[in-house]
């Protein structure tokens, strides 16, 4: 198609690099570089403007889970748009998709997590968890009870309250003046990472009794909430030791700490379950974000759902408003593009599929930590990583100038392959439709990419 007469006849790259301020963006090689223009998407393949294959073992960004260029859901997305395309949420209005998945997700949830309340993304669902626990302890004669308790390492979003309640190495620049009072960070639950001298079982009990010493220091009366990603995904793929998140859930209902969990990542079949937390790990949450899975990157949507418990306080507390919502709240084309991809989940049997699938994936990449710079390979489903170090055994990591993972995705594109540089990590979460085949693919490709950057490094 010719580009409309007023814009200048230019490539979609040019006019990027001309005007698009990117979200992450590191404008020094940005400049230099600019973006990779993606044109198409079918399954799990991505094609460029040249035309140019690749397999996206990322999976957008953790999110196209049932894979791109599905007829049925544009056939959904259409109609809804052309029956009604907006509707206002607010106060006492509603629409027909909101209200189905409202009740599909309380149905999918875990115990009595049955109300739900829509955003247009992850970091308004969480941004808005937060207050819900000030608005909650407040209602119930504690009004003080409002700090929150998340993990090093932790990704809970990129709106201003949610990212000082994350805490990703880097992120934090001072520029942007983080809220730091009234959050707490406990150290992140990486079995890799704990101290040579510790077995999982005894770094497990340490950081329960870290949280157990916050609380006594702080006081019970002031921390209202815990908020974790049950897998810590852009983190690092951190898969907590056995019993961790059980554990820290029982200190929480010990002194009434609602547990948040963060399920933007994990829910939606990313670890094979709808949700992870209860599922995986046995934690019946009092409220779960959700987004990304929801509607497999086809159209933005976040949910946050609470517990009948909360919900009955916050009905309770003599609270006349519940003065937070977004314009896109309950959005009905959003909510029945939803509909549309949860079906296909249940119909597909994709969650079973993410299980068997990311078994064999597992078991496959685990093989890469005999390459010289592979340090760990770890994740569970289909969320996974690679962990390059320079010393398998002190596990010291490169020097960051030397930024080796984003030099393997950098190699793996060019084999066809996108996977994510995170640190001194290389990120994946294919689709849940991917294959063994596909999978062989993806590992043999990295395992070249390695082979060569590591070549290059000596
Ligand atoms: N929470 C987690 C665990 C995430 O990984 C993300 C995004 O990657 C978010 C929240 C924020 O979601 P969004 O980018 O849709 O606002």
């Amino acid at each position: 198609m010719n580009a409309p007469a007023s814009l200048p006849n230019t490539s979609a790259f040019e006019m990027d690099r001309a005007h698009v301020l990117h979200p992450w963006a590191n404008f020094g090689p940005f400049e230099k570089a600019g973006s990779l223009v993606i044109a198409r998407g079918q399954g799990a393949k991505l094609w460029d403007e040249q035309g140019r294959e690749y397999f996206d073992a990322v999976g957008g960004m953790w999110c196209t889970n049932i894979g791109l260029g599905r007829r049925e859901m544009a056939d959904a997305i259409a109609e809804q748009a052309e029956r009604l395309a907006f509707a206002n949420h607010f106060v006492d209005m509603t629409n027909d998709p909101a209200a189905r998945l409202a009740a599909k997700l309380a149905e999918l949830a875990p115990g009595d997590l049955n109300r739900v309340h829509f955003t247009t993304g992850g970091s308004t669902a969480v941004d808005t968890a937060v207050r819900v626990v000030s608005y909650y302890h407040h209602a119930r004669g504690n009004p003080d009870k409002t700090d929150i308790v998340a993990r090093e390492n932790s990704y809970h979003g990129s709106t201003y309250l949610t990212q000082s309640v994350g805490k990703r190495n880097g992120d934090r620049i001072e520029e942007f003046r983080y809220k730091t009072e009234g959050i707490h960070h406990l150290s992140c639950p990486n079995p890799y990472r704990r101290p040579d001298h510790m077995t999982e079982a005894q770094f497990c009990d340490d950081l329960i009794a870290e949280f157990e010493a916050l609380i006594a220091r702080v006081g019970a009366d002031k921390i209202g909430g815990f908020i974790a990603e049950p897998i810590q995904a852009s983190g690092g793929i951190i898969v907590p030791p056995q019993g961790y998140l059980r554990r820290m859930w029982e200190v929480c209902k010990r002194h009434d700490i609602l547990f948040i969990a963060d399920e933007v990542v994990t829910a939606f079949g990313r670890v094979g379950h709808w949700f992870a937390a209860e599922d995986a790990f046995g934690v019946q949450p009092d409220m779960i974000t959700c987004a990304k899975g929801l509607t497999s990157g086809y159209l933005p949507l976040g949910a946050l759902i609470l517990s009948d418990r909360i919900w009955a306080a916050m009905a309770d507390g003599g609270h006349r408003w519940f003065t937070t919502g977004l314009t896109y709240s309950g959005h009905p084309v959003s909510c029945a593009c939803a509909l549309k991809n949860i079906e296909i989940l249940e119909r597909e049997g994709l969650l079973g599929n993410a299980d068997r699938v990311g078994a064999y994936f597992n078991t496959r990449l685990k093989a890469l930590e005999n390459l010289p710079l592979v340090g760990n390979v770890r994740g569970q489903g289909l969320m996974l990583c690679v962990e390059n170090v320079a010393n398998k055994t002190t596990k010291a990591l490169l020097p960051d100038e030397v930024n080796e993972s984003k030099r393997i995705s950098d190699m793996a594109e060019s084999l066809g392959l996108l996977v994510r540089p995170i640190g001194h990590l290389n990120v994946m979460s294919p689709p849940l439709i991917i294959t063994e085949a596909e999978v062989d693919f993806v590992v043999d490709t990295l395992e070249a990419a390695i082979r060569r950057v590591t070549d290059d490094l000596v």
